[in-house]
């Protein structure tokens, strides 16, 4: 990856952003102390333990150990490289990136995302002037107005209207000067069969922009006016569009989910508008996808762990496929989900205009878990014949076998034997033959060291000067007025730590940090996501530092790694007089450690002459 945004540039954007209002779009935090504090965007976790702080500019998650500068937290999270959230940011606080000292290699690859952006959002403005032209757009406003949709809603929604002919998206990206290549990457427009040219891919629909959370738009949903098929055409996936991480409607329900701690999810754009139009702001439609657990993450990054997900479905099929399809997904990031199936023949948009806001409320407040629905559907669908019990626990011995919270999956058992009158523990056998079949039984440890320390003494001795070592770090990071102390006692020369030792070592060399104390700056200067993760990890810690409490512990420090020489040195003495070979081979790996910074070499011991 080549940067070749100014430097002067990156640090003017740095010094713009606050990673609190950048974290914010996704995670939600509460302020604790100096820091934020919110669930972990990067993995799954009933506990909050993500953790933001302003005064460093920095995050940290105590979970899963990701951590990083606001440059970091985006490329993480939107799976982007460093200049296109340098992009991102600059974008959001209206900060002009000079371009022109670019290369065109670097020009071309900068900036394909940007120019999907700029085709989309030139076809975006392309379809809402059809819609507002009197004569091309008169049908389909007909239309929206026939459905109750307002000028409002057109205008927050930006809707807009794809002529009935094959050409005219394509002759306006013509006009402008838009490569045939580019606008099909866009997936606007479709090659045709013959290999020969493009056409429209929307041709006589309502057009729905679909936009990110940062109002780009990255694709296009279209719906028809009459009964054709089909009914719903959505673009296909691009570099900037991606189905499974996408929802329709975000960029508007963003606040009113953090508002409310609820977010309803439906299955069309006109659901979703109506929603809106109804004052149900916080909610969002799929798009075409079943719901995934990337959904979820950025639903639950809204309205917080105690938040509620509503899922709203048209018929009890749907509701029921949809359902035994998300328990996992639900399950595994600790959301709260509830299923509203609507009364036969009607979707949102019908409910909404018959019965109204209320109505639609209070039949949301009374909508039940993922699990009861699937009871009550089955116990609905097969009946209390001994058959239909039997139908109704085979039906849920699946679902009920993918909960993995034990007092969860009891509760609901206990529900199921309640309504079919069959005994808990026979249902309970039945899901134990599933959940053995099913489980897996990979390698559950995460974890892979992130140090490398030569072994040869114990795990307790390591892990003892590991913490010393990492206090040390922590200490240089918070209060770096002790760092010049450091250098002149060498006190890193008696780290056994590599990994802590190299950081140590780059803040020393890092001499602008000794000055300003800016981590998120130091951040920026490394590639290693390990040390970005440990420099983190140390630099958001809220000890406390005075000058009497760092000498100490620098001076703590340097006693036990003398003493230890000194008493290394009788042991291995003693064990060279017993002839315990395996001690004296433990204990010289140990001595190689404590010495080899001062060049003698190992030979040296085992002939005795230094002892
Ligand atoms: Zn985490």
């Amino acid at each position: 990856m080549t940067v070749f945004i100014p430097e002067d540039k990156v640090a003017e954007i740095k010094h713009t952003a606050d990673i609190v209002d950048i974290v914010s779009e996704v995670v939600l935090l509460k302020k604790t102390g100096k820091n934020h504090l919110g669930l972990c965007p990067f993995h799954t976790e009933k506990t909050p333990s993500f953790t933001v702080s302003p005064d460093k500019q920095i995050f940290h998650c105590f979970g899963c150990g990701e951590g990083g500068n606001v440059f970091s937290f985006l490329m993480k999270h939107n799976g982007v490289s460093f200049p296109e959230a340098v992009q991102m940011i600059a974008r959001r606080y209206g900060i002009d990136i000079p371009t022109q000292s670019m290369s065109i290699e670097q020009k071309k690859r900068f900036g394909e995302r940007e120019r999907i952006f700029s085709v989309n959002k030139a076809a975006m403005t392309f379809f809402y002037n059809n819609l507002m032209n009197v004569t091309a757009g008169q049908k389909a406003v007909n239309y929206l107005q026939k459905r109750g949709i307002t000028k409002e809603i057109i205008e927050q929604f930006r809707l807009g209207y794809a002529p009935g002919t094959w050409d005219s998206l394509l002759k306006m990206l013509q006009k402008k000067g838009i490569s045939h290549s580019l606008a099909h990457k866009t997936g606007i427009i479709v090659p045709r069969g013959n290999g020969n040219g493009y056409y429209d891919r929307f041709r006589d629909r309502i057009i729905f922009p679909i936009f990110d959370r940062g109002m780009q738009v990255i694709g296009f949903g279209g719906r028809v006016m009459d009964d054709s098929l089909p009914k719903y055409l959505n673009s296909p996936e691009t570099p900037v569009y991606n189905k499974s991480k996408s929802l329709y409607g975000l960029h508007h329900a963003k606040k009113e989910c953090r508002k409310t701690g609820a977010v309803f999810i439906v299955e069309g754009y006109f659901d979703l508008i109506s929603l809106v139009q109804h004052g149900l702001g916080n909610a969002v439609a799929t798009l075409g996808t079943a719901l995934t657990s990337e959904h979820v993450q950025i639903i639950r990054g809204l309205i917080g762990k105690s938040g509620k997900v509503i899922l709203v479905y048209d018929s009890d099929e749907a509701g029921i496929k949809a359902a035994r399809r998300s328990i996992e997904v639900f399950e595994k990031s600790f959301v709260d989900a509830g299923i509203l199936v609507l009364p036969t023949g009607h979707d949102p948009d019908s409910y909404l205009f018959e019965f109204g806001v209320e109505s639609f409320q209070k039949a949301a407040a009374g909508s039940l878990g993922i699990i009861s629905f699937l009871i009550e559907s089955a116990v609905k669908k097969y009946g209390l014949s001994i058959e239909g019990k039997i139908q109704t626990i085979s039906d849920l011995q699946g679902p009920l076998s993918a909960i993995t919270n034990s007092v969860a999956r009891s509760l609901y058992i206990k529900e199921l034997a309640e309504k079919t009158g069959i005994d808990e523990a026979a249902i309970l056998e039945k899901i134990r033959t599933t959940s053995v079949k099913t489980a897996h039984s990979g390698n559950k440890w995460p974890g892979h060291a992130i140090d490398t320390m030569v072994a040869g003494h114990d795990k307790t001795s390591q892990d003892k000067w590991k913490r010393i070592e990492e206090q040390i770090i922590a200490m240089m990071l918070q209060s770096p007025g002790i760092i010049p102390e450091i250098r002149n006692k060498k006190v890193l020369d008696n780290f056994e730590s590599n990994t802590l030792k190299q950081i140590g070592h780059l803040i020393i060399e890092h001499k602008d940090f000794h000055v300003n104390g800016d981590v998120s700056n130091l951040m920026a200067c490394l590639n290693d996501n390990t040390q970005r993760r440990i420099i983190a990890s140390l630099a958001i810690g809220e000890d406390i530092w005075n000058d009497n409490g760092c000498r100490k512990l620098i001076a703590q420090f340097l006693n036990s790694r003398n003493n230890r020489k000194k008493t290394l040195l009788k042991e291995i003495k003693a064990a060279e007089d017993r002839n315990d070979h395996e001690l004296l081979l433990k204990l010289l790996k140990e001595k190689q450690i404590l010495v080899s910074r001062k060049g003698i070499s190992i030979l040296e011991f085992a002939g005795g002459k230094t002892l």
